[in-house]
């Protein structure tokens, strides 16, 4: 069978499980142990507790994880690991697992790409080629495991900080979210998951209403609609107001702050004086503003800032009273930022992005 025809067993529930493998005349104890060496990342042939009869049919027609890691690079800096991994199309995608004291924290991919357009973003850049399923999600967290193994390590957190926009491949996301921090399976709490968006404010509110309270993340790099513009295709949909609204919706069904990113672009949104037009539209907000330093995309001709552009800009919103920190940059040797290393193995490869 060819492997994008094969199903994936990692994306289901155990009640889905169950279902399927009662169609292949199994016992529904089955689907309990199957879901447990799925997300321990067994290959089928190791799955020592299942009959073999029964772990052929599956490897036969089952995918166990339809991600595989292609190549890792290690930061020297850091310990920053960049990973890139295939998909069973052939589509290319990339993570980032971030090493600190208190844990690992694995960055995923929710899209091949991302159609949303933002300016200084290379995963936009040529569009988005496919969603990704709720087992190519799990699949990232499966190899990031694989490749921690041998240090006795695992991921604690992830963060949905990769390509694509996690609100635009909605029903997948809230399924992997659900499947995630099942008992059996990966275990992995919403507290410790932070979801990134661009502010679709139709699913924010949708969001907020599905009990999965994860730290919610919102890109919002303006002080204002007119700037914002200048950087994100999305706000010419959405008005700042709402975008603000639908986070203190968020902040009220959930009990969660919510944090603002804000990377700063030399000569466009990083001047003191639109650090204060921002503390006033945050004024009351249970928030945090995480001010990014530009990555540079050449092929979008952008600047970033020098630190005193940075300190001067975190000054001027901490004189207001707002919660502000700097991002770390971590793996900066190894093209840590969006999307940039899929490029280069895409162009390193002569591969069309489509294929
Ligand atoms: N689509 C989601 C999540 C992906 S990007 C979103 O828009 O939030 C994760 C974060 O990195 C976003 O805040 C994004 O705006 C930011 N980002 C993308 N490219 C960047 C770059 N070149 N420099 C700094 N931050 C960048």
């Amino acid at each position: 069978m060819n492997e994008t025809e094969k199903t994936q067993l990692l994306g289901m529930t155990p009640d889905e499980l169950a279902a399927y493998l009662k169609a292949l005349g199994q016992p529904a104890f089955r689907a309990k142990q199957v879901f447990s060496w799925l997300h321990q990342g067994a290959a089928f042939e190791q799955m020592s507790n299942l009959p073999k009869a029964l772990r052929e049919t599956l490897a036969e027609t089952c995918t166990a994880n339809p991600v595989a890691v292609l190549e890792t690079i290690e930061s020297k800096l850091d310990g920053t690991i960049k990973l890139l991994y295939r998909l069973p199309d052939g589509h290319v995608i990339e993570g980032v697992l971030m090493r600190y004291k208190y844990g690992n924290t694995l960055c995923l991919s929710t899209q091949v790409g991302c159609r949303m357009g933002c300016a200084f973003c290379a995963s936009t850049l040529d569009g988005c080629a496919r969603s990704l399923t709720p087992a190519e999600m799990l699949g990232q967290i499966v190899c990031a495991n694989g490749v921690l193994a041998p240090q006795g390590q695992k991921v604690g957190n992830i963060v949905l900080m990769g390509s694509g926009e996690p609100l635009d491949n909605y029903d997948n996301v809230v399924k992997f979210l659900r499947i995630l921090r099942m008992e059996g399976g990966l275990c992995i709490g919403m507290r410790s998951v932070s979801l990134s968006t661009c502010g679709l404010v139709e699913n924010m509110r949708r969001f907020a209403q599905e009990d999965l309270p994860v730290t919610l993340s919102l890109s919002l790099h303006a002080p204002n609609d007119e700037v914002r513009k200048k950087l994100m295709p999305v706000a010419r949909k959405y008005g700042m107001d709402d975008v603000l609204d639908a986070c203190r919706y968020y902040i009220e069904k959930t009990g969660r702050r919510v944090i603002f990113e804000y990377a700063l672009v030399h000569g466009v949104n990083a001047d003191p004086a639109q650090a204060v037009e921002l503390a006033g539209r945050l004024r009351g907000m249970q928030c945090h503003v995480n001010l990014i330093p530009l990555n540079s995309v050449p092929e979008r001709g952008l600047t970033g800032v020098t630190e005193r552009e940075v300190d001067a800009f975190r000054h001027a919103l901490e004189q207001k009273g707002i919660s502000v920190t700097r991002r770390r940059e971590m793996g900066d040797d190894i093209e840590g930022a969006c999307g940039q290393l899929r490029r280069r193995y895409i162009k390193d490869n002569n591969l069309n992005c489509e294929t």
